[in-house]
């Protein structure tokens, strides 16, 4: 039998170790940054086309390489910051797989130049595919400059699973953003399609924090400084008031390196306990020093995830270090409305005498008061609002019957008018199943809707029952509404008598830009966008202008977290993003105009039985199943 067995020619070999490191554009943004700032370098910058698809440039005034050493990067496994094994546990370096380059260049058109200080000439190298096509001697700047172009020219499926460019730019932006904040001494530059996206000068963290979101950050910022000899933390945390829903700056630093950390951020959210709004998320930047022999960073090759020798007792020592910060700058009793300020005891405060606490009771306080109405302004353009006449006929044959059982406590349905609809219309079912009964068979019924635990609505059809998620199923609804004004180009735009205007960071206008076409096909009308300032004119009918800066922190939201990052056309993820933000929640009460209105667009669907991330949007029950389960 003939040997079959062979060798995979290092191109290959190469091709396939690609598929590791470099997974988009931003894997070469942060391997080539990474070796920037391996090598010396004092300013980088990073010059970026089309979202690094057809161009990710690094210009750096590190050491340079020599003639052959600029030849030998590209190799694989060749490296100059470790030689043995052991190196491995005793790491200042960033890179040190001498992987990277040969990676990159195995699947895009690579240029390098390059110079060390004390060589007068530096030297010209063009390889495209793994394959050197060009070495010659150049005059250059000291340091080095690497162009990588047409990245996966050669792996046409992996540059179709490239994302939209406001997408791979969010992860560049991410990649540089997170390098520069973990070297705050060094200046850093980003351009993308000529213009100047950050131009970060070395300063301190806290300027380096503040250059990148914001001069508004500031404030925002509670230092954080601990110092044990296993570990030291240094950094801030964001108060909790400025915390964001959808997103929110994470950045652990072990070492000068960027991580991953479920469990350090656990240990960043328990500290945080009690002082985040619902849902919404802790912003910190935190840099972890430990000792390299107690880490290891092998783990992934694109080096985000390290572990740690003793993980339990760093959450602890994280964990109270940020409560102790915390509580030091007197953030937790700062979200208590009716603060006494006498209750704000400073640690130093020891020997000083007991204040008798006080007790404020408001007596004109009225518990019923604001339990209906939905906020001004955040009224769902889809659904009216409950009318006051005419309420009775909602109720009508409802019957007016307490019911507990021993498994099931149901409140009884209130007929006291509207106030009591956002918490009692799970009474509602009762009264469903009720009438169900009075009329023998469900089989015929008029179309009654009701809701359950203000998350479902109920609804008899002709078959039997149907649940219906109502978040999902309203998703559903505007997402084939915002996809067809986009499509057939009809989307119409309420002009605004005032422009709205609008601050964002840096990173989130260089996504607005992205997505203006796009925002402006579902009716958004943008004015001038200057500074940190977009100005808008315009806005989609289907949406009020209060809701307009939460469907625009939901889109950057999820071009983060890639919820709707689906590799379907920016359209379609503008268009899931917006009915996201927009359906109604779970927990929001809808009056039967709504409900009935929600449960026949939902069924106009073209595809009503999913919601467009693809979950059940409703469930039936026939009559059959009913008479089965009571057998
Ligand atoms: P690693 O960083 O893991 O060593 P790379 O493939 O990224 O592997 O780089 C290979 C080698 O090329 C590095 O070890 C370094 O000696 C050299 N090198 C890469 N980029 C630069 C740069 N910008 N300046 C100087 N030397 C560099
Ligand atoms: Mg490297």
């Amino acid at each position: 039998m003939t040997n079959i067995i062979k060798l995979l020619p290092d191109h290959v070999a190469n091709q396939i170790a690609a598929g590791e490191v470099v997974q988009r554009p931003a894997s070469v943004v942060k391997e080539l940054l990474e070796n920037a700032i391996d090598a010396g370098a004092s300013s980088i910058k990073l010059i970026v086309k089309e979202a690094g698809k057809t161009l990710i440039q690094i210009i750096d005034d590190g050491k340079g390489m020599s003639d052959t050493d600029a030849r030998m990067c590209f190799e694989r496994h060749a490296t100059s910051k470790i030689t043995t094994a052991d190196d491995l546990f005793n790491l200042s370096t960033k890179g040190f797989r001498g992987e990277a380059l040969a990676s990159i260049a195995a699947v895009a058109h690579v240029d390098l130049k390059t110079r060390p200080e004390r060589i007068d000439v530096g030297t010209h190298i063009e390889i495209e595919g793994s394959k050197i096509i060009k070495q010659e001697v150049c005059a250059t700047p000291k340091g080095t400059s690497l162009s990588v172009k047409n990245l996966f020219f050669n792996i046409p499926a992996r540059r179709n699973f490239l994302k939209s460019n406001s997408v791979e730019l969010r992860h560049i932006i991410d990649e540089f953003q997170r390098v520069a904040l973990a070297h705050p001494d060094l200046s850093f530059a980003m351009y993308h399609n000529e213009g100047e996206l950050f131009q970060l000068p070395s300063g301190n963290l806290k300027q380096r924090i503040v250059n990148i979101f914001g001069g508004k950050t500031n404030e925002k910022l509670v230092p954080v400084k601990e110092e044990t000899d296993i570990l030291i933390i240094d950094g801030f945390v964001v108060k909790p008031e400025f915390s964001k829903k959808t997103r929110g700056e994470q950045f652990f630093f072990v070492n000068d390196r960027f991580i991953k950390s479920p469990y350090l951020n656990h240990a960043v959210t328990a500290a945080f306990d009690g002082l985040l709004p619902d849902r919404a998320r802790a912003s910190y930047f935190l840099y972890l020093k430990v000792d390299p022999s107690t880490i290891d960073i092998n783990i992934h090759p694109t080096k985000t995830e390290i572990k740690f020798d003793d993980e339990h007792a760093l959450y602890a020592m994280l964990r109270s270090t940020i409560k102790h910060s915390l509580g030091q700058f007197s953030i937790a009793p700062v979200l208590d409305f009716n603060r006494d300020s006498e209750l704000d005891t400073p640690y130093d405060y020891k020997n000083k005498g007991v204040v008798t606490p006080k007790i404020e009771v408001d007596r004109t306080f009225n518990p019923f008061e604001n339990v209906p109405a939905p906020k001004k302004g955040m009224q769902r353009p889809d659904y009216q609002k409950p009318s006051a006449e005419g309420w009775e006929k909602m109720y009508e044959g409802i019957q007016n019957k307490p019911s507990r059982t021993s498994t099931l406590i149901i409140e009884k349905e209130a007929q006291t008018g509207n106030i009591f609809e956002s918490d009692m219309n799970g009474g509602a079912i009762v009264s469903a199943f009720a009438k169900a009964d009075s009329s023998s068979s469900i089989t015929t019924s008029e179309a009654s809707t009701y809701q359950l635990n203000n998350k479902y609505i109920v609804s008899t059809i002709k078959s039997g029952m149907v649940i219906i998620h109502q978040h999902r199923a309203h998703q559903r609804v505007l997402y084939e509404e915002f996809l067809r004004n986009i499509t057939v180009k009809e989307s119409v735009s309420q002009q605004l008598l005032f422009p709205l205007t609008l601050t964002y960071t840096t990173t989130e206008l260089a996504l607005i830009e992205e997505l203006k076409e796009g925002l402006e096909n579902t009716g958004f009308l943008f004015g001038t966008i200057s500074g940190d300032i977009v100005e808008i004119c315009g806005i989609p009918t289907s949406i009020t202008e209060g809701q307009v800066p939460v469907v625009i922190e939901q889109l950057l939201g999820d071009l983060e977290n890639e919820v709707s990052d689906s590799g379907f056309s920016q359209t379609d993820t503008l268009a899931k993003s917006m009915a996201k933000s927009l359906a109604v929640k779970g927990g929001e009460s809808l009056d039967a105009l709504s409900r009935e209105h929600l449960v026949n667009s939902l069924f106009a669907c073209k595809e009503p039985s999913i919601s467009p991330s693809n979950k059940t949007t409703f469930i039936t029950m026939t009559g059959d199943e009913l008479e089965r389960k009571f057998k």
